[in-house]
């Protein structure tokens, strides 16, 4: 299988690092639950779009949005 993300061979879905980074958008995403009403697409929204989102979790971020709209 290849990561749906960067083409490098992966055990699941993803490889080690965006599966890695996938886990934390979720985690995150719990938490930001919690604290406030945001939606999934939001939350990707605003990942992709500040700037201190490291360089994995983007990618996941943009991977996930495209998903989303199809
Ligand atoms: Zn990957």
């Amino acid at each position: 299988m290849k990561c749906k993300v960067c083409d490098r061979k992966a055990e699941n879905e993803y490889c080690e690092l965006h599966e890695k980074a996938y886990r934390n958008i979720v985690k995150e995403h719990d938490a930001w639950k919690k604290a406030s009403d945001v939606s999934w697409k939001q939350y990707l929204n605003e990942l992709v779009n500040n700037p201190y989102t490291g360089v994995w979790a983007r990618e996941v971020a943009e991977h996930l949005m495209k998903s989303e709209e199809k």
